[in-house]
């Protein structure tokens, strides 16, 4: 790999459910051997295998983990479901310190038959349960922000100025934001928002991909960057002025791409990546 490349790609992370028809070994294999540094696991890839072994395998390929995706979903009606939902997020927490994954990502979750204020007191709740676990371990929560089109089941906290404000309210240095254009383009207080959060120190991910005209599936319908209207480089310089450092995690959910041959995809990953990101 010619070193030109590499540096072109050193802050390139890809999320496993990106390339969800391969195995986590495919992944880590390709992605290391394409010059891609980082990679963001998520749970579903870890299925049936030990985190420490995967965390062994990566180290291998000189990669780094850069996240656990994902914990939360802390709302429900019922109690019980509340408590289930905690001790899930305690799980998740000895897998990402099994695996040295630094962070896990919060889809925080919603209950449509209760109203959104009463979802976000309980992801409050949620995550004050789990924060202690989350310190003993060394690793850092990412509240992420969904767009509003999700408000309803998967997650109450919509917009980066709810999940800024979360965390000043818990206020927990191992609490953070993860910021994803899907998600947050559409909002005119972006820039600011960033801003804010940067001075916060809360800064803890950024997550691209593109926003496809129209869009067929609410859920599994990404692009890849360049394909829609997100302003992705200019987010990313916002992202830089607040002072954020770490890695751009290409995370794209699509029905259409995961059809394609996931080895040229990723190819077309690297280089969207340098044209659009
Ligand atoms: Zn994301």
């Amino acid at each position: 790999m010619p070193f030109e490349t590499e540096k072109d790609l050193s802050r390139l992370c890809i999320h496993t459910i990106t390339t969800k028809p391969w195995s986590i070994e495919e992944a880590l294999k390709y992605y290391s051997s394409a010059g891609v540094r980082g990679i963001t696991v998520w749970r579903e890839a870890l299925q049936n295998r030990r985190p420490a072994e995967i965390s062994r395998q990566i180290a291998e390929e000189g990669m780094s983990v850069v996240s656990l995706c994902r914990g939360g979903f802390f709302p429900s009606q019922e109690p019980a479901k509340r408590r289930a939902a905690i001790e899930e997020n305690l799980r998740v927490i000895d897998e990402a310190q099994a695996l040295r994954a630094p962070l896990i990502v919060l889809v925080c979750g919603a209950d449509p038959g209760q109203p959104l204020e009463e979802s976000r007191r309980q992801i409050a709740e949620g995550i004050q349960a789990i924060l202690p676990h989350a310190e003993a371990g060394g690793i850092r929560l990412a509240i992420e922000p969904l767009h509003p089109m999700y408000a309803d089941s998967r997650s109450a906290i919509n917009t980066l100025r709810q999940a800024r404000q979360m965390c000043r309210e818990i206020d927990s240095p191992w609490l953070g934001v993860a910021v994803d254009v899907y998600h947050l383009w559409w909002d005119p207080d972006l820039q600011e928002e960033i801003g804010l959060c940067g001075n916060a120190g809360k800064l803890f991910a950024f997550h691209i991909c593109d926003w496809r005209t129209p869009t067929v599936d609410l859920l599994n319908d990404r692009g890849l960057m360049g394909e829609g209207c997100i302003p992705i480089r200019r987010i990313r310089h916002w992202m830089e002025a607040a002072g954020f450092q770490g890695f751009h995690e290409v995370e794209i959910f699509s029905l259409r791409l995961w059809q394609t041959d996931q080895h040229g995809f990723l190819k077309r990953i690297i280089e969207a990546y340098r044209e659009f990101a």
